[in-house]
């Protein structure tokens, strides 16, 4: 036998010694896959394969935020690599060597990092405080503890507001950050006023797009109900 490169490689050439070789007269091959049980079928799953292959974490608090199911994808993305201190902010790239002005360029004066986006620069906090205040009084300015404050409990109407609250929260962190690089790639500017008209825009069409259920209220009844204050 030759040798193998590794392993697990060894340990297949030596199970291939203990069957038998393939054989006319025994039928075509067929393919067969490994469950979780060790039992070996013939229907394939692309989700328990996944399940088998993939290193296992344990679950992280912050998930139920980013991930729902009225979410809009582009806007999880970025908000689940906001939550992580994966954006690529100024700090970050300057940090890897590239030569890049440290500035803040939503407020001038900070030097842009996730803690100064998200949302200690005067800019983006206008934005995340006038919106959220508008579901829940005092909402906290980062990221973390924002976090712990849409997943405390309430009471009800808590689910409907629990929903928006997490879309307001995602469509904030993903238009501020395409507004951080609309002004650094384009050189164009909104104001924190049209910022926040993007969100209740893009809010409207999501809900908008949600299937209605059994008579009760449906999620953009319930968000006309908080936003009347919206300008
Ligand atoms: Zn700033």
């Amino acid at each position: 036998m030759r040798g193998a490169r590794s392993e697990e490689m060894e340990l297949f050439q030596t199970f291939l010694t203990t069957m038998s070789a393939p054989e006319a007269q025994r039928g075509t091959d067929i393919y067969l896959w490994r469950n979780r049980a060790g039992e070996y079928k013939r229907t394939f799953s692309s989700k328990s394969t996944w399940e088998q292959l993939r290193d296992h974490s344990p679950a992280v608090n912050w998930f139920k935020t980013v991930w729902f199911k009225e979410f809009v994808p582009r806007c999880s993305f970025i908000t689940w690599l906001a939550v992580q201190n994966r954006l690529p902010t100024k700090d970050r790239l300057r940090n890897w060597g590239l030569n890049v002005p440290a500035a803040c360029v939503l407020c001038i004066s900070g030097t842009e990092t996730h803690d100064h986006l998200f949302f200690d620069c005067e800019f983006s906090r206008d934005i995340w405080r006038d919106l959220a205040s508008r579901i829940w009084q005092n909402p906290p300015l980062d990221l973390s503890s924002v976090i712990t404050w849409i997943l405390q409990p309430r009471p009800s109407p808590h689910a409907s507001a629990s929903v928006i609250i997490k879309l307001l929260f995602q469509a904030a962190v993903y238009l501020i950050w395409k507004e951080r690089n609309s002004r650094i790639f384009k050189n164009i500017s909104s104001t924190s006023g049209a910022i926040r008209v993007s969100v209740d825009r893009l809010i409207r069409d999501r809900l908008l797009s949600l299937p209605s259920t059994d008579g009760s209220p449906s999620l953009l009844e319930f968000y006309f109900g908080c936003i009347k204050l919206f300008p």
